[in-house]
């Protein structure tokens, strides 16, 4: 199985939303998963809950992803074409 296939899969059952515990207090929250920071609901420290480094995870594709489809005002027309060849299939 290729490495971007894997990617694939991973993408597809990523859920939007997971769970972080505060490093202070051990509250949880609710974040989305490609959020970099959260704040703590119960004593407001604000902490890292991602990091981009060595190793790439999968939600540091799905970040290059977007950034990549925003990129010179193209999203509506890329999201558009996206939106066509899915109702084609
Ligand atoms: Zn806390």
């Amino acid at each position: 199985m290729s490495d971007l296939f894997r990617a694939i899969e991973q993408i597809e059952s990523l859920e939007h939303t997971r769970t972080t515990n505060c490093p202070k207090c051990s509250a949880q929250k609710e974040i989305q998963q490609l959020d970099i920071y959260a704040d703590c609901p119960n004593c407001q420290t604000h902490y890292k809950v991602r990091a981009f480094s060595a190793n790439i995870e999968i939600e540091d594709v799905i970040a290059e992803s977007l950034a990549w489809l925003i990129r010179d005002n193209k999203f509506d027309e890329i999201v558009e074409s996206i939106k066509n060849a899915i109702e084609d299939d």
